[in-house]
């Protein structure tokens, strides 16, 4: 089976952001897996590149995760192609209310934002950019859920990759995987570090792995690189929180504070992974919340 990558551009008119790579499968059945977002622009460059590539007659649509970079094109191509679209039903709810989903994720960390020192008129600012962004690019979808996909023999397969959502996926081909958000060069955003490393594990068997945005593929020293990253910032965290630190003060020590103010939105990604790190820790019994400090009770995860 043959994959071919295609980097479908952020739309300008939305602003800076990375393109995402959608990536064309064909064998007896033809797949694109993840589509990227939905514009005008991005409506004549993927139909082009799916002419192009003779795919007008694409079966399916498959997607890593439920995230609107990945998914909102896709509307638009079934509408082109007749293609069936599909995602883990453990992501599904995005598709189905992504607003209403994104708004509780959202809600969830600012909650913890303000009991944790930040500022309540930011994360306010921050909602307002957020879910603004969030309405104008959110596209209703068509879909089908799946728990596994087995297609021609077990030569495209599905693998559940959890980590950066509960319902991310790899598309596997032989010894390839196309794994979505799971792994991108450097680091990722996480909502559950524990399922990230067990994925970035199971990533470990394929000699290729082709990425949702930037360079692609990784190899396995890019996956080893990425735990490494996790794994330096976990170490960080532990010596941030040795005194005793709030959730602002360990944001500020990983991400160097001061830049963060100028742009509310921009906090909370570092927020997010902040939150994901601290959850990681006090499962492993390292970190304790009492009131509003977190406390380590190890310098490092080797001494253990
Ligand atoms: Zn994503
Ligand atoms: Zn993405």
């Amino acid at each position: 089976m043959k994959i071919t990558k295609i980097s479908v551009p952020f739309p300008i008119e939305y602003g800076y952001g990375r393109a995402t790579n959608a990536y064309l499968i064909e064998g007896e059945t033809k797949a694109l897996v993840d589509t990227g977002i939905d514009s005008e622009s991005n409506r004549k460059f993927i139909k082009r590149e799916l002419e192009k590539a003779g795919a007008l007659d694409l079966n399916f649509i498959l997607l890593t995760h439920g995230h609107l970079d990945h998914y909102s094109l896709g509307t638009y191509i079934q509408s082109e192609t007749g293609a069936t679209m599909m995602i883990h039903e453990l992501d599904s709810p995005m598709l189905e209310d992504y607003i209403g989903h994104y708004f509780s994720w959202f809600c969830e960390l600012r909650d913890q934002a303000i009991e944790g020192g930040f500022d309540p008129g930011l994360l306010e600012e921050a909602r307002i950019k957020l879910m603004t962004a969030a309405s104008m690019l959110f596209k209703t979808a068509i879909f089908e859920k799946f728990n596994e996909i087995n297609l021609e023999c077990g030569a495209l397969r599905s693998v559940h990759l959890p980590g950066h959502t509960e319902g991310s996926v790899g598309i596997a081909i032989g010894d390839s995987v196309i794994s979505g958000d799971v792994a991108i060069e450097g680091s990722t955003v996480v909502t559950d570090l524990r399922q990230e490393f067990e994925s970035l594990e199971k990533l470990k068997v394929f000699s290729k792995i082709y990425a949702g945005h930037e360079r692609t593929p990784l190899l396995r020293g890019d996956i080893d690189s990425l735990e490494g990253h996790f794994i330096s910032r976990l170490e960080e965290v532990l010596r941030a929180t040795r005194k005793g630190a709030t959730l602002k003060e360990i944001v500020v020590t990983l991400y160097r504070g001061s830049a963060l103010e100028n742009q509310p939105y921009k906090l909370i990604l570092p927020i997010n992974q902040t939150v994901a790190y601290l959850r990681y820790l006090e499962a492993e019994g390292l970190v304790e919340k009492r009131g509003k400090r977190w406390i380590s009770f190890k310098d490092s995860l080797s001494t253990r």
